[in-house]
């Protein structure tokens, strides 16, 4: 069959639901996958590294690549600067690389009116309770920021309709199998596989 244009994912969820934590697993069984390392103005966690988990750079840094147009999409969020660069998500679609992003609601719905075709993912704990454990037990964030995370995470709830998929994370190794599914199941799309075997029929 002839190589595809790579699928763009569009992963959302509240701050603490374990995107993070359910991403690293999905990314090691799946090397091919290309996942979009963001900037951002916040300061690295404990066992964040530089261009592994972020690009960690300064506000000022972060307008001067918004003026030249470097992002595919940024916002504030709990007052830092997020943004995905546009270049390497490109190149990969390009090359037939599927692309995931993990980025917040509003990221997410710029991402879509640039590119509709991307498929929007939204995980959640188990409860809301749950998020406020794991938020605590995650022991990153100061109390202020704990409590700006919550607000923000019952504003992102709402938005749950808007997406394609809703993954549970309740048992990490389900979540991570339903993920995986949803990213097979994507590429077994009448209408991507027709076009790849057009040649082929
Ligand atoms: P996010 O990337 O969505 O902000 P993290 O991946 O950092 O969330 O997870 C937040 C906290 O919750 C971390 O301490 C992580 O170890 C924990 N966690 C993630 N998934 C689960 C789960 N299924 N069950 C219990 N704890 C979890
Ligand atoms: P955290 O500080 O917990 O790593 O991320 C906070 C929020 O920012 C999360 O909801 C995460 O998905 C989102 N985020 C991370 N990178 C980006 C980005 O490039 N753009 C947008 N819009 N949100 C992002």
């Amino acid at each position: 069959m002839k190589d595809q244009q790579g699928l763009l994912f569009v992963l959302s969820g509240p701050s603490g639901a374990g995107k993070s934590t359910v991403l690293k697993e999905v990314l090691r069984r799946n090397p091919a996958l290309y996942f979009s390392v963001s900037c951002t103005t916040r300061m690295p966690r404990p066992a964040e590294i530089h261009g592994i988990h972020y690009f960690f750079i300064g506000r000022e840094q972060f307008e001067e690549m918004i003026q030249r147009n470097e992002f595919l999409e940024y916002t504030e969020y709990a007052k830092d600067y997020y943004g995905t660069p546009l270049l390497k998500i490109q190149e990969c679609m390009a090359s037939g690389t599927d692309v995931l992003l993990d980025i917040e609601t509003e990221g997410a719905q710029n991402v879509i009116q640039k590119m509709p075709e991307a498929v929007r993912i939204f995980l959640v704990p188990p409860s809301f309770e749950e998020l406020e454990r794991r938020l605590r037990s995650r022991g990153t964030d100061t109390e202020d920021k704990i409590l700006a995370r919550l607000q923000t995470a019952r504003e992102e709830w709402k938005k749950m309709p808007s997406y394609d998929y809703l993954v549970v994370n309740d048992v990490v190794e389900n979540a991570v199998q339903e993920l995986e599914s949803i990213l097979k199941a994507e590429h077994c799309r009448t209408a991507r596989r027709i076009e790849q075997m057009k040649e082929a029929l």
